[in-house]
C-alpha cells in the first residue's frame, strides 16, 4: 500500500548542474537555474553568460572563469572539462554556467561527456537561446502560420570550404527549404561567404535579413537587410557582437506584414 508518510523523500539534485543563463539579461535565467546558481558551492562561467547573474551567487562561493568570448577552441575546451570533472570529485555543488542554452552551440555536450567517462552525473537546465532571445527582441516570430514552418539553429563559424570534412552546414541546401527560418549563430565574420552561398542555392538576392546585437542588453540593436546586400560584405563589417542572423520571410522587409513596424 502507498502511504504517502513512508514514501521516500525526493532525491536531492545532482551535485553537478549545466545550466543555461539566458541570451544576457541577468533576469532571463530559468527559475531553477537561479536557485541552483545560488546554492551552487563552485560556479564555473563564461563570458556569455551574464556576469551580473554572478551577484546571486553565495558569497562563499568559488567562481571559476572559463573562457573568453570567441575562444573556446579544442584544447581549452579540454581544461575546461577537466576542471569541471575535478571539482565535481570535490562533491560540492557546482554550477556550470553558459550562455543561453547549454545545448545549443554551447559545448555542453561535450561537458557531460567528459563527466559521464568521470563516472559523475549531472543535470541540464535549459536557457533562452540567442535565436530566440534575438526574435523576440526585434519582434520577429520564428515561425509564423502563413510564412515560417520551421527553424534551423546553424553555425556560421565552421570552415566554409566545399568539401572539407569540418564543412558540414550545406548553406545551399538550408537556401532550398522554403518557409524555414534560418537562425546564424556566430555568423557576423563570414556573412559575405554565407549570403553569397545561400544566393548559389537559389534563394532570391531580395530575401530579408536582420542582425540582431547584442539581443536583451544593453545596446541592443537591430539591422535591417537582404541577402543580396549581406553578400556584398557592407553588413557585417556595421555590427557589433555577439550578433544573431535571422533569414527568412518572417523578417520585417519582405513579405512580413505580420510585423508591428508595417
Ligand atoms: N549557447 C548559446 C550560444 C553560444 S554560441 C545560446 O544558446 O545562445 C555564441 C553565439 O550566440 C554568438 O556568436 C552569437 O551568434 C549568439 N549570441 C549569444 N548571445 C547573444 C546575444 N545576446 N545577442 C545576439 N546573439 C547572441
Amino acid at each position: 500500500m502507498n502511504n504517502p508518510s513512508q514514501q521516500t523523500p525526493p532525491a536531492p539534485p545532482p551535485r553537478v548542474s549545466l545550466v543555461g543563463a539566458g541570451p544576457g539579461a541577468p533576469d532571463l535565467i530559468t527559475v531553477r537555474g537561479l536557485k541552483r546558481l545560488r546554492e551552487a558551492e563552485i560556479v564555473i562561467y563564461d563570458s556569455l553568460a551574464g556576469e551580473e547573474l554572478l551577484a546571486e551567487c553565495a558569497s562563499g562561493a568559488e567562481l571559476i572563469f572559463a573562457g573568453k568570448r570567441s575562444g573556446a577552441h579544442g584544447a581549452r575546451q579540454e581544461e575546461i572539462n577537466a576542471l569541471l570533472v575535478e571539482k565535481a570529485r570535490t562533491g560540492r555543488r557546482v554550477v556550470r554556467l553558459k550562455g543561453g542554452d547549454p545545448f545549443i552551440f554551447g559545448r555542453g555536450g561535450e561537458e557531460v561527456l567528459a563527466l559521464a567517462a568521470a563516472g559523475i552525473a549531472c543535470e541540464i537546465i535549459p536557457g533562452v537561446t540567442a535565436a530566440i532571445a534575438a526574435g523576440a527582441a526585434a519582434q520577429i516570430p520564428l515561425t509564423h502560420r502563413a510564412l515560417a514552418s520551421g527553424v534551423l539553429f546553424l553555425t556560421g563559424h565552421e570552415s566554409l570550404k566545399p568539401g572539407d570534412a569540418a564543412a558540414r552546414v550545406h548553406w545551399e541546401c538550408a537556401a532550398a527549404l522554403p518557409g524555414i527560418t534560418l537562425c546564424i549563430y556566430m555568423g557576423v565574420k563570414n556573412l559575405p561567404v554565407i549570403a553569397g552561398r545561400l544566393l548559389a542555392g537559389g534563394m532570391p538576392a531580395e530575401t530579408p535579413l536582420a542582425v540582431i546585437s547584442n539581443a536583451t542588453l544593453p545596446g541592443e540593436t537591430m539591422l535591417y537587410a537582404s541577402v543580396g546586400e549581406a553578400a556584398s560584405g557592407k553588413i557585417n563589417e556595421a555590427v557589433e557582437t555577439p550578433a544573431l542572423v535571422l533569414v527568412g520571410s518572417v523578417v520585417p522587409g519582405g513579405p512580413a506584414r505580420h510585423h508591428p513596424r508595417f
